[in-house]
């Protein structure tokens, strides 16, 4: 029978250039040297923007699975649409994965390759795309489409209209049926042509795939002819792209989002024409968040929360989002993380079975919870150089503060920094200048002192008086005995229990009097430890902040 012959002639006309066959890609990148249990992963984005959460999950994942096994982690950049590339998109994704500390151990990134199985970029691949695609034509498992955009459209409308199941298959595949023969004479008359897929599935068959995350899920076999490659492109669609990529460098687990969940018959299809082993696949969920009293999918156009340059821009040390999104990856991790606070992030053992299935819930609550309690357990030192280095590309204000006296900045963060229960105020770096600004004479101007509550009287009153009794080298104890007789004297009451029995026979109670005193010093009636703060401000500058005080009122 000459079918095959004609075959061959379909896939030269097609692909006159390709002179490799498979096998000639089959020894350039031979399997891996693995030993039980190593694990291969990738991280496959399309450069169409920033780094989503949900990638950012995934790529997480890939790290910690590849290291949790000493196996290998590699990047590639899925660019075979350049109409959606986003110009230096790609770029942007590897230096996230740079300040995330997630960096593959094999990539390419600005045409400098790092491993064997290159090129990891997608569009460099043609040659080999191309060599797979002619090998299907050849035996008979993918063939050229004519159908214009016109033929498909009027298909759907019709399959919608008499509520048939949509798409390209069975009767509805027509050009499936067309003979090679008469196929390379159209496509030498010039007619356009994408390549389709012929499948050999069977839609009404189920079968058993294990996702590693999902469980077992039943999938319907694949019986659409999908197209691997457009008319107007050279470069194979994802489908067809990843099946050669992944098989070639050697993947082990593909981790990707759950909307390829429906693509599996298809993918596995692809596998078994090719007789590839099928790599192993975590689906993860997607992210949700709370808005308002609904739980919703976290957008790309709603939340800015959604790209992870967001976290970088705020400041966000990265152990901290790192904490957060490892919670949302497998719940017990907070709880082994407080067990090993030691360990790296990548010595968890990660369980792709207890990831949720339903939707996983990022809380930028917890998170700022999470990173509260970190950057108040960072040495000044630590803080004082997260803090230079990020204001120096993201807040010039902070940065020019810092640097006016780089001592005294670290003097005012390291108030209550090495006590037992610091205070927790601080969620990112942009927050910093918002909770240290009164330090700094220049920026406490035309305060508008708030002393709801107190009667103008009471205020001077009590800032007056203790003008009178303050000295600079008083111990903190005797500064407040201080204050406790002063209050006394006042008419104010020092003692806490006594003053909540008899409330009506005091103006009120020290709590009261310090708490003037604090808003006169700092404009704010809540703040770190009062006296440490005027220490650092030192004699002069805390008598005039009270006297300026008291003429502001
Ligand atoms: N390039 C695909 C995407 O960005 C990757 C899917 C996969 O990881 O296989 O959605």
């Amino acid at each position: 029978m000459n079918l095959e012959k004609d075959y061959e002639l379909l896939a030269n006309t097609i692909f006159p250039d390709i002179d490799k066959d498979i096998e000639y890609y089959e020894k350039l990148y031979p399997e891996r040297n693995l030993k039980e249990g190593e694990k291969v992963t990738r991280f496959a984005p399309s450069p169409t923007g920033f780094l989503h959460i949900g990638s950012f999950m995934q790529a997480l994942i890939d790290y910690m699975y590849a290291k949790n096994n000493n196996g290998i982690f590699y990047l590639r950049n899925e660019d075979t649409d350049k109409q959606r590339e986003v110009n230096n998109a790609f770029n942007i994704v590897f230096n996230s994965l740079k300040y995330y500390n997630i960096l593959p151990d094999e990539y390419e990134i600005n045409d400098v390759t790092v491993g064997n199985y290159g090129p990891y970029t997608q569009s460099k691949r043609e040659k080999i795309y191309h060599t797979f695609i002619k090998h299907l034509i050849k035996i008979g498992r993918a063939y050229p489409c004519f159908c214009t955009k016109d033929d498909l459209q009027n298909m759907r409308e019709m399959q919608e209209k008499e509520k048939i199941r949509p798409g390209y298959y069975e009767k509805y595949a027509k050009c499936r049926n067309i003979s090679p023969k008469e196929a390379i004479e159209r496509i030498k008359n010039g007619e356009e042509y994408t390549i389709r897929f012929k499948s050999m599935g069977d839609y009404e068959k189920k079968f058993e795939f294990n996702d590693l995350a999902k469980g077992t899920v039943m999938l319907p076999e694949n019986d659409q002819d999908a197209i691997i490659m457009k008319s107007t492109n050279p470069l194979p669609t994802y489908h067809f792209a990843h099946v050669v990529d992944d098989h070639l460098m050697r993947t082990t687990h593909v981790v990707r989002g759950e909307e390829w969940l429906s693509s599996v018959p298809l993918h596995l299809e692809l596998f078994k024409a090719f007789n590839f082993k099928a790599p192993k696949y975590i689906h993860t969920p997607l992210i949700l968040k709370k808005d308002g009293d609904i739980v919703r999918k976290i957008s790309k156009r709603k939340d800015p929360e959604a790209s992870m340059d967001y976290y970088i821009e705020k400041g966000y040390p990265v152990e901290a989002i790192v904490e957060s999104v490892m919670t949302i990856i497998n719940s017990n991790y907070e709880e082994w993380h407080t067990a090993n606070p030691d360990k790296k992030f990548y010595d968890f053992t990660y369980s792709p079975k207890k990831m949720s299935s339903s939707g996983a819930f990022f809380d930028l609550e917890k998170l700022n919870n999470i990173s509260k309690n970190i950057i108040s357990h960072m040495t000044k030192e630590e803080l004082y150089e997260k803090a230079i280095k990020w204001s120096e590309k993201y807040d010039n204000k902070l940065f020019e503060i810092i640097n006016s006296n780089k001592e005294y900045f670290k003097n005012i963060i390291n108030i209550e920094r090495e006590i037992k229960k610091p205070r927790k105020d601080i969620a990112n770096y942009s927050e910093i200048l918002n909770n240290i600004w009164y330090m700094y004479d220049e920026l406490f101007e035309n305060i508008n002192y708030n002393f709801e509550g107190y009667t103008k009287e009471q205020v001077k009153e009590i800032l007056e008086n203790y003008i009178n009794i303050y000295d600079d080298k008083d111990e903190q104890d005797i500064w407040f005995n201080k204050i406790k007789d002063l209050t006394d004297k006042l008419g104010y009451c020092s003692n806490m229990k006594e003053y909540k029995e008899n409330k009506e026979q005091y103006k009120g109670s020290v709590a009261d009097v310090s708490n003037i005193i604090r808003i006169a010093i700092t404009s704010k009636n809540m703040s770190p430890n009062l006296y440490d703060i005027m220490k650092l401000l030192g004699k002069e500058r805390v008598i005039k902040r009270l006297e300026n005080c008291i003429k502001g009122i």
